[in-house]
C-alpha cells in the first residue's frame, strides 16, 4: 500500500496511481483528525470520494503517531492525551475515539487502537503495553458501528519473542477479518525485526490477511512474504522520490550523481511506467536538480510501480513454485544491496 498520509499520495494523481499497479491506499486518522478533521472527509463524502480514489483504502489507528510524533503525551488505560501541534489544543484519543473517527473517514479496513512500545524499552513496559493493547482492542471491537468496515487487530510485543507469540495466539481467537504485527521498523536491527516477522506471522490465520505495519524494504518484504505476510505500507519509495532517489531493481541511485547527466536510458528499461516509457535518466536528473516538482512525480510513479512490480513478481514465483529460487538471495545477508535512508 502506498501511503497517502493526508489523503493524498504526494505528487501522484490518483489516475496516476491506479497505472502503478497500486490497489489499496493507506492513510492516517491523526493526520486527517489535525487537518482536515473527520467531519469534512465524511461531508466530502467519505475518504474514498473526497480524495478521488476508488480502490480499497485502510487507515490506521493514529496510536503509532501519537507515541512517535507528539510531544506532551500522557498514556493512561483510558487512552493518550497530547497537544495537538496545530493549534495546542489538548487531545484525548482512546480506543473508542480512535474507531469513531475511523468510522466517520470511511476507509474500508481500520485497524485498532494499540500502545507500540518505543525501541528500546524493558520487557515489563513492553509486556504492560501489550497486555493494555489486547484489553484496548476489546474496547475498539465495542466501540465499532459500521459492518462494511473490516477491523484488523494489532500484535505488539516488542522485540521479546515470547510475548509476540503470546499476543499473536490471544488475538487469533477472535476471529478478526484481518491482523496487523505492529511495533517493528522502530529502530531495532534488521535480524531482530526478520525474527519477530518469522516468529509471529504463522501464528495467525493462513486465511486472513497478514499486515506488517510500517515495512518495507525489497529485503523486508522478501523475508516477511517467506512468512506468510500478504500486506504492507511505506512511504519509503513516494519520500525517496522526493530526496530525487530512484529505486531500480533492488538498487538505489542518487539521480543527483554527475553520470546521469548525459544518460539517455529510461531509468529501467525494463520497467513498463509513465516515468520509463517517456523520460529519460539525463532528464530526471536535470529536473531533480532544477527542483521542479515533476521530478518527483516521475520519481514516485516509478518507484511505486518498481515496488508494486517486485510484489507481482513474487506472487508469480509463489505460484509456480519458484520464489526460493527468484528471491531467496533476499533472505540472506549477503543479499542486501539497499541502505536504510
Ligand atoms: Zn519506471
Amino acid at each position: 500500500m502506498p501511503v497517502g498520509t493526508l489523503a493524498n499520495v504526494k505528487t501522484v494523481t490518483p489516475a496516476q496511481l491506479k497505472d502503478t499497479g497500486a490497489q489499496m491506499v493507506l492513510s492516517n486518522t491523526y493526520h486527517l483528525h489535525l487537518q482536515p478533521g473527520e467531519a469534512i472527509v465524511k461531508g466530502g463524502g467519505g475518504l474514498h470520494k473526497f480524495m478521488g480514489w476508488s480502490g480499497p483504502m485502510l487507515t490506521d489507528s493514529g496510536g503509532f503517531q501519537v507515541f512517535s510524533l507528539s510531544e506532551m503525551r500522557k498514556i493512561t488505560e483510558e487512552g493518550v492525551k497530547f497537544r495537538s501541534p496545530h493549534d495546542g489544543q489538548i487531545i484525548n484519543l482512546t480506543p473508542e475515539r480512535s474507531i469513531e473517527i475511523q468510522n466517520a473517514l470511511g476507509a474500508d479496513v481500520i485497524m485498532a487502537f494499540d500502545e507500540c512500545p518505543p525501541y528500546p524499552a524493558t520487557r515489563q513496559e513492553v509486556e504492560a503495553a501489550t497486555e493494555r493493547t489486547y484489553r484496548w482492542l476489546e474496547r475498539c471491537i465495542v466501540a465499532h458501528q459500521r459492518s462494511d468496515q473490516a477491523l484488523f487487530g494489532i500484535v505488539q510485543g516488542g522485540v521479546y519473542l515470547d510475548l509476540r507469540s503470546q499476543a499473536a495466539v490471544a488475538l487469533a481467537k477472535l476471529d478478526l477479518p484481518g491482523y496487523a504485527i505492529g511495533g517493528v521498523s522502530v529502530g531495532e536491527p534488521a535480524e531482530l525485526m526478520a525474527q519477530i516477522v518469522q516468529t509471529t506471522a504463522p501464528l495467525l490465520p493462513p486465511e486472513k490477511p497478514r499486515y506488517l505495519m510500517g515495512v518495507g524494504t525489497y529485503r523486508e518484504m522478501a523475508i516477511a512474504i517467506a512468512s506468510g505476510v500478504d500486506l504492507f505500507d511505506c512511504v519509503i519509495p513516494t519520500r525517496w522520490a522526493r530526496h530525487g532517489t530512484a529505486m531500480v531493481q533492488g538498487d538505489r541511485w542518487n539521480l543527483k550523481n554527475a553520470k546521469f547527466r548525459e544518460d539517455f536510458a529510461p531509468l529501467d528499461e525494463t520497467c513498463h511506467c509513465y516515468a520509463c516509457q517517456n523520460f529519460s535518466r539525463a532528464y530526471i536528473s536535470h529536473l531533480v536538480r532544477s527542483q521542479e516538482i515533476l521530478a518527483y512525480t516521475l520519481l514516485s510513479i516509478h518507484n511505486i510501480t518498481e515496488l508494486i512490480r517486485f510484489t507481482q513478481k513474487i506472487r508469480e514465483a509463489i505460484l509456480s513454485d519458484r520464489f526460493t529460487i527468484e528471491f531467496g538471495h533476499w533472505l540472506t545477508e549477503s543479499g542486501t544491496k539497499e541502505q536504510e535512508d
